[in-house]
């Protein structure tokens, strides 16, 4: 079995992609500092704890393994945080990162799978996104994940080192093996606080902004099963071994639901009302982002499985149900 080291394994798309690699005859070594994953979600592989800006580490763990090929994760994520507290922003997801790129030009790595986001945009001039769109961030976060980018051209270009760049749109869901899931220590994300307000975790859920140039007012994003960006990374992983270049990937499945949709959705798939409160807009949110998603067929042969909304919300339903009650 082929080696891999996935950096940030111990996350939410990590552990899942852990999983598709497994799946599909790779053995996912997880480098991870659990300073948001946790280690029971190491589940398909070795675990190998430590941080990617340790750059002796890294080396280590790299010659350990034999290792040629790098899926990284390992970043902060979340938007609005990112925004009110940039520095760590800075710190892990692009000077961090630059260590560990430097350790993976000292070693010899071949293929770089990078996480990367649809925040890179900004705010859109046009939708659907296309990979061509201009780049010009309205985060601090969309903005470490486009210097990350650049990093890797740069350094495919000078040192020969290959990457895709898979910019996500909303991952959400949880896979049925019922074993690993979202887990998030400050959760933010949509759908989780939607599925934990109907658990009693939480009061009510905070619509940020009903005022955006969309037809409920609500923002609207693209959500897409994390089953599916998992086996999107292991069919970049593929196009790269079988010689692809170098290129930049949007996952998203091209369809786009606001957030009051997203609500509903929940109440009809769950049965429950969702108790809401209408607040202020969130600082860097643009208000539409959803993927032109053809360039991810047409050159990982990538279709989505998993992403049918409801199918999204059920999963996500299940896991939610399942950790409340592991909690008790
Ligand atoms: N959102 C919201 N209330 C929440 C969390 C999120 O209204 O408690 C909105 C958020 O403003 C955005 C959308 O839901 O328009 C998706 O946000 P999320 O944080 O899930 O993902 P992001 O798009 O920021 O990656």
């Amino acid at each position: 079995m082929k080696k891999v080291l996935v950096a940030g394994g111990a996350g939410y798309i990590g552990s899942h992609t852990c999983l598709a690699l497994k799946n599909h005859g790779y053995e996912p070594v997880v480098l991870d500092n659990l300073s948001e994953g946790h280690e029971w979600l190491v589940q398909f592989g070795p675990f190998e704890h430590g941080d990617i800006g340790d750059s002796e580490f890294v080396g280590e763990v790299i010659a350990k393994h034999g290792i040629k090929d790098i899926l990284f994760f390992a970043a902060f994520t979340y938007v609005g945080v990112s925004v009110t507290d940039p520095e760590p922003y800075f710190e892990n997801n692009v000077s961090k990162m630059h260590d560990f790129l430097a350790v993976c030009k000292k070693t010899g790595i071949e293929n770089f799978i990078f996480s990367s986001s649809c925040a890179t945009y900004g705010n859109p001039i046009t939708v659907p996104l296309t990979e061509d769109h201009p780049q010009n961030p309205v985060s601090t976060y969309g903005d470490t994940k486009l210097m990350g980018e650049k990093m890797l051209k740069w350094y495919g270009q000078a040192y020969g080192m290959k990457h895709v760049a898979l910019r996500y749109f909303n991952a959400c869901g949880a896979s049925h093996i019922g074993t690993i899931g979202e887990s998030h220590n400050i959760e933010t994300h949509l759908i989780p606080i939607i599925l934990k307000t109907l658990l009693g975790q939480r009061n009510h859920v905070s619509v940020f902004g009903t005022d955006y140039d969309t037809p409920d007012g609500t923002c609207i994003r693209d959500y897409i099963h994390v089953d599916d960006l998992a086996n999107a990374h292991v069919k970049a992983l593929e196009y790269l071994e079988n010689g692809g270049e170098s290129t930049q990937i949007n996952l998203g499945t091209g369809t786009g639901y606001s957030v009051k949709e997203i609500i509903n959705a929940v109440e009809q798939v769950t049965g429950h009302p969702v108790p809401v409160r209408f607040e202020e807009r969130r600082a860097g949110d643009p208000p539409v982002l959803y993927a032109n998603p053809q360039k991810s067929r047409e050159v990982l042969g990538w279709i989505p499985t998993h992403s049918d909304l409801h199918n999204i919300i059920q999963s996500a339903w299940n896991w939610e149900l399942k950790q409340s009650q592991t909690k008790v």
